[in-house]
């Protein structure tokens, strides 16, 4: 909608699209190149920070190449990884099991990616970046079959899409590059890669949705730096899942469950799955005496090395997450994310300098020649690994893999289908019973929502959208009993009326926590994430 009001453009030479650790670091490292250069950075967070959600156990060589200097600053990481410990749950008990290569972090840190992306902005913005938190880049422009920039999206928008009393007009950030940092199925990454066919050839994307609770526990109970992960219970055989808790700071505990995406039973909740296995004895005595604080969901790439994009199109790239870059078997992607945005930030410093070709090319060699690409080689094949031998055969791949080849194997794995595909239907999956909530160690949606922050302004079209309203019953209720109600960790997806028999889809857009699984899950992929007005969304404390 535009009320015949142009936008006013404001001219850059590079815009971010992206707050988070692959956008800044790409705008510190272009700043550190070039100073002359101008840079923008644009968050749909309603501050920097606030749309960040991770473990966080971060391993700071991409930190330490950025900023050599970070641990001298009021650094935003202080917990040192002192232990770990890798379980096998079964109902009742815990088996230690040596934890796998990947998932030793001595010489790592536990601490919030929240706050390092508010320190990290900082530092940008001190060199001379700007910042606009609050705003959503809803559009990617483009000229002569080249990007040109991104619009924020129009305000005070009615939900009937028409102009409301504070209605302001979207702006234009134009750019000679544009790097698009937005996290996991980034809203205009989906549409850059359909444009440009940035996927022709490469393997499917596959996710994991991640749940995280942060509490604070007496101090009695506080192992600092100690770092714990479970397989097993409450899961099935079929299902990648596990669990992390992080012990940091003077009293925190970071709390979570990640599911990988291709699950295919219906009736899974993730949400309910987090819940119950907080109730497992090994698991709950870490939260004794303590309190929830805050709660969140995002999802998290899981294709590894064979589902990277093509990086580059005319106009910019993509860098972090929004690409691909995550290492799954050591749950790890701030340091590729930061990683990937500094090749970026090199090949765009350079393009700039020369003669501005459309494409900053020389991002995909730099990756190439990187250790970032050879550390995600290494990693490639084990997730595809439990996804195409179940639970036990994978961690027998995954030894075969990493102990005896040391991720040189002469083959590769690809994902058999992407996350949508392969959902049993509900007849022909087993229900599952969870248990009532008790409000103390085990939550419910509307509660969990309510320590997230979440807000959106109510009078606005939806960013939940159905490309066929019709299949929310037809295909969804009727074949899968509306699988959205349950893997949606913010409940914002209900069915009502279906015991008149006349099911109808209600989407509660104002409780979204923007983790996207519904874009990614959806069985025909009949749901479309689309920005909503800038700054709505979760706002997470400091501590996430
Ligand atoms: C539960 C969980 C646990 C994890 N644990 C770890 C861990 O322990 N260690 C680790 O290293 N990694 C971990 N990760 C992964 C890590 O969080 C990511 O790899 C990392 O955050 C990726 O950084 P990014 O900059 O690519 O994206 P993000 O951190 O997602 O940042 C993207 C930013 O872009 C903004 N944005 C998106 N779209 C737009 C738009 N259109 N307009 C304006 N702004 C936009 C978002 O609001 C956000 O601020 C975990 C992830 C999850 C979900
Ligand atoms: S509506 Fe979609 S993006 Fe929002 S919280 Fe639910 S599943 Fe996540």
């Amino acid at each position: 909608m535009s009320d015949g009001v142009a936008r006013e453009a404001m001219e850059f030479d590079v815009v971010v699209v992206g707050a988070g650790p692959s956008g800044l670091a790409a705008a510190i490292r272009i700043k550190q190149l070039s100073p002359d250069v101008t840079v923008c950075v644009v968050e749909k967070g309603g501050e920097v920070g606030a749309h960040i959600l991770s473990g966080a156990v971060i391993e700071p060589r991409a930190l330490d190449e950025l900023l050599p200097d970070w641990r001298d600053d009021a650094p935003p990481l202080t917990t040192k990884a002192a232990t770990d410990a890798f379980f096998f749950l079964t109902k009742t008990r815990a088996i230690r099991l040596p934890t796998p290569p990947q998932m030793r972090n001595h010489g790592n840190y536990v601490g919030s990616l929240g706050n390092v992306a508010r320190w990290l902005g900082k530092r940008a913005e001190a060199l001379g970046v700007e910042i606009y938190p609050g705003f959503a880049a809803s559009e990617f422009l483009e000229e002569g079959g080249r990007v040109v920039g991104v619009a924020t999206g129009d305000m005070g928008v009615r939900r009937d899409g028409e102009p409301g009393p504070n209605f302001q007009r979207g702006m234009e950030l134009r750019a000679t590059y544009t790097l698009f940092a937005e996290g996991c199925r980034g809203s205009l990454t989906k549409r850059l890669i359909e444009r440009f066919g940035l996927r022709d050839g490469r393997g499917p994307q596959t996710y994991g949705l991640g749940l995280k609770e942060l509490w604070e526990i007496p101090k009695a109970g506080h192992k600092v730096g100690l770092i714990e992960h479970t397989m097993g219970w409450p899961g099935d055989r079929q299902t990648y899942a596990g669990s992390f808790l992080y012990h940091w700071g003077e009293n925190f505990v970071s709390y979570g469950f990640v599911v990988g995406l291709d699950y295919t039973n219906p009736w899974l909740s993730p949400f309910e799955e987090a819940q119950r296995l907080k109730t497992h004895p090994h698991v709950r005595k870490h939260f004794e005496g303590g309190r929830r604080i805050a709660y969140g969901a995002r999802a998290l790439v899981e294709g590894g090395f064979q589902a990277i994009p093509k990086l580059t199109f005319p106009g910019g790239c993509l860098v972090g997450d929004t690409a691909g870059f995550l290492n799954v078997p050591k749950i790890k992607g701030t340091h590729a994310a930061m990683k990937s945005g500094m090749l970026a930030a090199e090949a765009v410093a350079e393009a700039l300098a020369g003669a501005r070709p459309a494409e900053p090319a020389s991002y995909e060699d730099r990756f190439r020649a990187s250790w970032l690409c050879e550390e995600l080689r290494g990693a490639r094949n084990i997730r595809p690994g439990f996804a195409r031998f179940g639970m036990w055969g994978g961690f027998v791949h995954a030894a075969i893999d990493t102990v005896l080849l040391r991720g040189k194997a002469p083959w590769t794995l690809s994902h058999p289908h992407a996350d949508h595909e392969g959902m049993r239907t509900a007849a022909a999956a087993t229900p599952i019973d969870y248990p009532k909530p008790d409000g103390k160690l085990t939550f419910d949606r509307n509660a969990s929502v309510f320590v997230s922050n979440t807000n959106h302004e109510e009078d606005q079209p939806s960013h939940l959208r159905l490309r066929d309203p019709a299949r929310a019953i037809a295909i969804n209720w009727d074949q899968f009993r509306s699988p959205e109600t349950r893997y949606c960790p913010a409940g914002v997806y209900e069915i009502v009326g279906a015991d008149a028999g006349a099911p109808r889809l209600q989407i509660n857009a104002q409780n979204c926590v923007h983790c996207k699984t519904c874009d990614i899950k959806d069985p025909t992929q009949n749901i479309d994430w689309v920005t909503p007005e800038g700054g709505g969304g979760p706002n997470y404390p400091g501590g996430m």
